[in-house]
């Protein structure tokens, strides 16, 4: 018998997410039951919702950076136990055989991951999020938060945390390395903080300098406001590494390709849903790279949070009841975000 429980779903792309209730399968014998303490809110959750991506069947629960505890254990479950503090972020299946998924690169299933929120599952269901009290996970998909993290500051490393971690650990940042972060919201101030524990030389690249104290204790050398002109012209030729975390295409691209220096690659996390154009003589010169990078595998995610605790590196969050979650999209839309909205699961 499926289990009802308490969320907060959206009911269209134009209304505000409202509380429900929905149903969690049972818990499978390689599944494992989760009572969520806190889930944390991602721009991904408001593009989706809000329909920038394509078309959403409503309504739609979503959520995916998820803290909590384990209460339950399907008969087969050998990697978890009730008690357990655990996490599950962006996907929570893929199709194991593909050569990606064999290679332990289950973010890059060649058949498409199963999505934590508005994928079709196994069952032919459409997957519901974190914003609930409950969810059902196979254990492959579950990670363990170390005893340092408190659960409301390990549900933003689920998603924020490892799409940083991923591409700045690919793209070797470290000491000698000069990274610069565009854009400093929940991706951003943790790519700013994964990027200094690294050892790299840190610059973040804002629309102002309202955040500027902010970045400097969270670990960056300098900081500059993009919406001065001179800021391109001093930095150009600098950067190894450019994380853009920007969720809007409004941005000119090929300005920042230019702080690249020699080999130097810009990485996209931001997932805005137009293009966005790149000159190839932006690339031309210095040799650069254009490149993306989607969350990261479960392996890579388990040695971000354990990274994370050894290092101290935290979100900084503002904890929210779920009657605050469409005032909180608001908010992350107007770049008014400190710099995680993390929701606790008591309210839902
Ligand atoms: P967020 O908290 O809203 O942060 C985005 C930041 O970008 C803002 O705080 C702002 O920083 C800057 N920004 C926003 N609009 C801008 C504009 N028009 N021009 C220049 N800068 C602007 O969002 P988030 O949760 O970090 O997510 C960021 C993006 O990453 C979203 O598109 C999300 O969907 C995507 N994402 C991708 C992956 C992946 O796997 N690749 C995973 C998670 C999220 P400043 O005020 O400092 O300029
Ligand atoms: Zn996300
Ligand atoms: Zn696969």
């Amino acid at each position: 018998m499926p289990t009802t429980v308490n969320a907060y779903a959206a009911p269209s792309a134009t209304e505000p997410l409202i509380a429900t209730t929905i149903e969690r399968r049972d818990t499978g014998e390689n599944d494992v039951l989760i009572a969520i303490r806190y889930a944390g809110i991602c721009h991904s959750d408001i593009h989706l919702v809000r329909g920038d991506w394509g078309p959403v069947t409503y309504p739609q629960v979503v959520g995916h950076e998820i803290a909590g505890e384990v209460v339950e254990v399907g008969s087969a479950v050998t990697k978890f136990a009730v008690g357990d503090r655990v996490g599950v972020g962006c996907m929570v299946n893929s199709c194991r055989e593909c050569e990606n998924c064999l290679a332990g690169m289950e973010n890059y299933c060649l058949k498409g991951n199963t999505q934590t929120y508005s994928s079709v599952d196994r069952d032919g269901t459409i997957t519901q999020g974190g914003y609930s009290t409950h969810v059902v996970v196979d254990q492959d998909f579950v990670l363990r938060i170390p005893e340092a993290i408190p659960y409301e500051a390990a549900a933003p490393l689920l998603c924020a945390g490892i799409t940083t971690y991923s591409p700045l650990a690919h793209w070797n940042a470290g000491p000698g390395k000069k990274v610069a972060v565009v854009g400093l919201g929940g991706l951003g101030h943790l790519a700013v903080k994964i990027a200094a524990a690294k050892g790299a030389e840190v610059t973040v690249l804002s629309q102002s300098l309202s955040k500027q104290a902010d970045g400097l204790a969270f670990g960056a050398k300098d900081y500059y406001a993009t919406s001065d002109p001179a800021t391109f012209t001093e930095l150009a030729n600098t950067f190894d590494l450019i994380i853009n975390t920007v969720s809007s295409a409004d941005l000119d691209l090929n300005a920042y390709l230019s702080l690249l220096r020699l080999d130097g690659t810009l990485v996209n996390v931001g997932a805005p849903a137009q293009p966005l154009p790149v000159s190839v003589f932006a690339l031309f010169g210095n040799r650069r790279s254009f490149a993306g990078s989607g969350i990261g595998s479960i392996a890579e995610t388990q040695e971000m949070l354990d990274f994370c605790a050894e290092h101290g590196v935290a979100p900084e969050i503002e904890v929210i009841g779920a009657e605050q979650i469409n005032d909180a999209y608001e908010r992350v839309l107007r770049s008014d975000v400190r710099y995680r909205f993390v929701i606790d699961a008591k309210t839902f």
